[in-house]
């Protein structure tokens, strides 16, 4: 299956693809982690996002639609894919229904991870004290004032796509201010409820 995991920053998407991977296999394609990973290691994609990644603004979306069109071709994406922080336009989605349909294939599901700001907030404060007292540096984006752009950027871009994906009937609402153990159950009843 073909899932998007949505919602905003600090929602738990990540977390949740990684139990989603461990469980079903299917590779958890996280735009956010590709691109912090070319930064890293300083290719030319790496260098041109930088400054834009630590703004909290989008990349363009030829950049993160030619990144996710080469990966599904990978083979592990044969049987599925969870989708994590990619499609956060329109445009986004439209490339990704697109490219899908293209390989006979199609996004199953949209789980929703519903989390109120205030909690979104104090979790990335959380992130951020227990990154530097592990001795780690924290994202580039993790100051409170970006974190609140971010949010932003994803009411102003990204939540309209509920209403894209809600047309299309594929939307399932989650609580993602359960405890992580009850979002993954309710996660594996919504996706067992598709089959
Ligand atoms: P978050 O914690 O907000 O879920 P991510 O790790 O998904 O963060 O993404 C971090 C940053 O990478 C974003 O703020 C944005 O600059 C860039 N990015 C990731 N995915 C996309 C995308 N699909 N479209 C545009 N920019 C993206």
């Amino acid at each position: 299956m073909n899932i998007v995991l949505f919602g905003p920053p600090g929602a738990g998407k990540g977390t949740q693809a990684k139990i989603l991977t461990e469980q079903r296999g299917w590779p958890q394609l996280s735009t956010g982690d590709m691109l912090r990973a070319a930064v890293k290691a300083g290719t030319p994609l790496g260098k041109q996002v930088e400054a834009i990644l630590t703004k909290g603004e989008l990349v363009t979306d030829a950049i993160v639609v030619g990144i996710i069109a080469e990966r599904i071709d990978q083979a592990d994406c044969r049987d599925g894919a969870v989708f994590d922080g990619f499609p956060r336009t329109i445009a986004q989605a439209e490339a990704l229904d697109g490219m899908l349909a293209e390989r006979a294939k199609k996004i199953d599901l949209v789980l929703e991870l519903k989390v109120d700001d205030q909690v979104l907030i104090q979790r990335a404060d959380q992130r951020v004290k227990e990154t530097v007292a592990k001795g780690g540096a924290p994202r580039s984006d993790d100051t409170p004032e970006t974190l609140k752009h971010r949010l932003s950027v994803y009411y102003k871009n990204t939540a309209p796509l509920l209403h894209f994906y809600g047309r299309q009937g594929k939307v399932v609402t989650i609580d993602g201010m359960a405890p992580i153990e009850a979002v993954t159950t309710a996660i594996a009843a919504a996706i067992d409820a598709h089959k």
